[in-house]
């Protein structure tokens, strides 16, 4: 399994699994009870530099590659998907697009900062009326005689919402449809910005998620991404292209944590007088999660290996992301399911892993938008 990875990505990944389970599991379920954000984890992403890892080195960053950004990421997602969301949000959906299509003015302010974690990122893009169809988002940025941008919108669902110090907002610019969609780096301290926490999630219940509410927010010209209007909807899809890339690293991790804990508790757990893991059909549960999480890790895996040679990647990320979060719900539940009557109480992780899981066939393009991706990409006919 392990075939492709170099001595440095071999180093990366033992040295994130060693911190994950010292530092985010034993966290991870008592901050879930809590709903209480993981600051320690945080910290410690600061400490130990992973929270930069993917930012190039120039700008004081780890560089790493796209491989062991998805090592790191599925260890991350293994220990607690929670911790994992604010890493994939920081540098899969804003540290990379900021690299790709930022100013080198817009990089030299705030890649250095995201590198350390002194500034963490957040990515606005759905609102409350557009979600799945975020082309037609109504959120506007009126440039002002002085070149500034007046910009009002309203952002749902925005995951590291309270705690960025830096909000990737798209808004329009332009006319109608996604061509009008401009991307703006929007310091949260900004006068009229608020982020407001929204409770009551199904899971990532210690993940900070916001509704982003911003009224005259005004920014100078230099915070439009790139310099160039109209290309926000092409600045959020290359942003989502490396988040599936995260999700579905994830989601790798979470089948993991799944296939472990399950194979501890029916090695100790006994029924009938034996261990239930001598029961055939509870064998069939720990077999159908492990083949599907080879087949999870491979296609994540292919989806970086394709980044690494700077191959299109768009359409591996759209299929490695509706099977793995796909198969990771089936494989949280079969967790609950090995568990019994015990996976249904928090004593142990399975209800946990199976809440988390579940948002990822909605979130970053649901399985719906998936399907239509790949369908589109087989016979050029676009079904939205
Ligand atoms: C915990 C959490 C964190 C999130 N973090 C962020 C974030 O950081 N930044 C951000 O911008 N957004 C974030 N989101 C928002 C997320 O990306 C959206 O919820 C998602 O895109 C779906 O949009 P929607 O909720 O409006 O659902 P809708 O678009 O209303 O979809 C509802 C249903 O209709 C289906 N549907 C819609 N259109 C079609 C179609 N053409 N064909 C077939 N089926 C269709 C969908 O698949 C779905 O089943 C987050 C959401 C959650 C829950």
């Amino acid at each position: 399994m392990d075939l492709m990875l170099s001595p440095d990505q071999e180093a990366v990944r033992k040295a994130v699994k060693t911190w994950v389970d010292d530092v985010v599991v034993p966290r991870s379920l008592p901050n879930d009870r809590e709903e209480r954000f993981p600051q320690e984890a945080l910290d410690g992403l600061k400490q130990t530099g992973f929270i930069g890892m993917s930012i190039p080195e120039a700008y004081g960053g780890g560089g790493a590659d796209p491989m062991s950004y998805v090592l790191m990421i599925e260890e991350l997602g293994r220990g607690d998907a929670n911790v994992r969301s604010i890493v994939s949000v920081h540098l899969g959906l804003v540290a990379g697009v900021l690299q790709r299509m930022g100013t080198e003015e817009q990089k030299s302010r705030w890649l250095p900062q995201m590198a350390t974690g002194e500034v963490l990122a957040c990515f606005g893009l759905t609102e409350p009326d557009h979600g799945s169809d975020a082309g037609n988002l109504t959120g506007t940025a009126v440039k002002q005689a002085d070149g500034s941008y007046k910009i009002n919108a309203r952002k749902i669902f925005i995951t590291n919402g309270t705690i960025a110090g830096l909000a990737l907002i798209m808004a329009r610019t332009g006319g109608a449809g996604s061509r009008g969609v401009s991307a703006f780096l929007v310091p949260t301290d900004t006068p009229g910005f608020t982020a407001n926490q929204i409770h009551g999630k199904l899971g990532l219940r210690s993940c900070d998620t916001a509704e982003l509410v911003l009224e005259d927010v005004v920014v100078g010209e230099d915070a439009l991404l790139g310099g160039v209007e109209g290309t926000g909807i092409k600045a959020a899809l290359s942003a989502l292209n490396d988040g599936r890339m995260s999700i579905s690293a994830s989601c790798t991790g979470i089948m993991q944590a799944c296939l472990d804990s399950m194979v501890e508790y029916t090695t100790q757990r006994e029924q009938f007088g034996k261990k239930i893991a001598g029961h055939q059909l509870v064998q069939e549960l720990l077999a159908d999660t492990a083949v599907q999480l080879d087949a999870a890790r491979l296609m994540t895996w292919r989806v970086a290996d394709l980044k690494t040679r700077s191959e299109d990647y768009s359409l591996a990320a759209s299929k490695a992301k509706l099977f793995t979060t796909e198969a990771s719900v089936v494989a949280a539940n079969n967790c609950v399911q090995a568990y019994g009557g015990y996976g249904y109480v928090d004593e142990y992780p399975a209800g946990k892993y199976l809440r988390d899981a579940r948002v990822t066939t909605l979130y970053e393009g649901t399985s719906q938008v998936q399907k239509l991706i790949i369908g589109r990409a087989l016979t050029g006919i676009n079904a939205f």
